[in-house]
């Protein structure tokens, strides 16, 4: 399936010290044709990680952007042609911390899409259930709907990327088991297929827990092209070695 995605994201994490710090080792340890490589970055560092990371093999984006795409009076709002401007090549959207903190509807994140789009970012669609929905079996249908929720919005995308991220293994160290994994990837990728055109390449990211012990095994799916990685994202050698292997 063509060589894997890892994505970080650095959430509400980092100075510029650190920062530099970070981005250095992990330039130290970069390879290229090995995995396309992002991160996910606060805003206010978005300037320091353009500057460092230009020219080389890593690609930069944001954690959200706003649901409106004109400059003007959103007060702390920043726009995707902002983020364009600067050099990102893409954004997430839809994390579940944006759904579950900011009450980010299907609607506000439809919006996001297109804007992202008209701005030329790829967004990056997060879904996943939360820890009662997988209790309850209903996991599908709550992916399947969050799916629906945007898909009017990825309409006509020559490629969508989908991250897919159950929200109890967010941050717990509990990874989904390989079979869950496959199973949900299996599953959003036939909801993209059946309502967007077949000439639309299709990825579908993992994230929850991924770390350097794991992130092989997981990669190594068929169903999964790439990783979304949290906390190990903000370590360089665990990040590096789920980018580059051992
Ligand atoms: P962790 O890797 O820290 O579990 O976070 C996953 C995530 O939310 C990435 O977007």
């Amino acid at each position: 399936t063509g060589t894997k995605w890892v994505l970080g994201n650095w959430k509400m994490n980092g100075r510029l010290a650190s920062n530099q710090a970070l981005l250095a080792a992990l330039l130290t340890d970069a390879q290229v044709n090995v995995a396309h490589v992002g991160l996910a970055v606060p805003t206010v560092y978005m300037a320091q990680v353009a500057q460092t990371l230009s020219g080389q093999p890593m690609a930069w984006g944001g954690q959200a952007v706003s649901r409106f795409a004109a400059d003007g009076a959103y007060t702390g709002e920043v726009n995707a042609a902002m983020l364009a401007d600067l050099g990102a090549s893409f954004t997430l959207v839809g994390h579940s911390e944006r759904r579950q903190y900011f009450a980010e509807s299907d609607e506000v994140l439809s919006a996001q899409i297109r804007h992202a789009r008209e701005a030329g970012l790829l967004p990056v669609v997060c879904v996943g259930e939360g820890l009662a929905a997988r209790e309850a079996g209903e996991h599908e249908a709550v992916v399947a709907a969050q799916i629906d929720g945007v898909i009017a919005a990825l309409q006509g995308s020559e490629r969508v990327v989908v991250a897919y991220e159950p929200v109890w293994a967010i941050g717990t160290g509990l990874t989904a088991s390989l079979g869950q994994i496959v199973a949900m990837h299996e599953k959003i990728r036939a909801c993209l297929l059946e309502k967007l055109a077949s000439s639309c390449t299709i990825l579908v990211l993992y994230g929850g827990s991924v770390k350097a012990d794991n992130a092989a095994d997981i990669l190594a799916l068929s169903e999964v092209d790439g990783v979304l990685v949290g906390g190990a994202s903000l370590v360089a050698e665990q990040f590096s070695k789920v980018c580059y292997g051992a």
